[in-house]
């Protein structure tokens, strides 16, 4: 597969960000890079041009901390409803759980009443 030079130079930023996780003592952050593994299904999906843009972050969740996740577009963490209702901030629901990390809050269908 031959890379534009826009889509290698963000691959080589994503392999870059994924070995200084690692380096970090982050377990895993190399055999979960999608960036390394170019013959990964999901790799076409860094290279699409669609990217989905972090609304909250959490430096304590591996969702928020790996960029991937928004490179390939995929849904990422989201506000919490209760934590902005209440003024505490977005608070941080991981995209792949219901509960907030900063208060408990499960959210569910009625917190996003779809119009029309
Ligand atoms: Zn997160
Ligand atoms: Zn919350």
């Amino acid at each position: 597969m031959e890379l534009s030079e826009e889509q290698a130079a963000r691959i080589a930023m994503l392999r870059e960000d994924a070995e200084n996780r690692y380096a970090e003592g982050g377990d895993g952050a190399l055999d979960h890079s999608v960036a390394h593994k170019p013959h990964d299904s999901a790799f076409a999906l860094l290279l699409d041009g669609k990217t989905s843009t972090p609304v909250v972050h959490d430096e304590r969740c591996y969702i928020c901390r790996d960029p991937e996740f928004a490179a390939m577009g995929l849904p990422l963490c989201r506000r919490c409803p209760d934590c902005t209702r209440s003024g505490r901030g977005d608070g941080h629901i991981p995209a792949d759980d219901t509960a907030c990390t900063v208060c408990g809050y499960e959210d569910g269908p009625d917190d996003y009443p779809t119009s029309g």
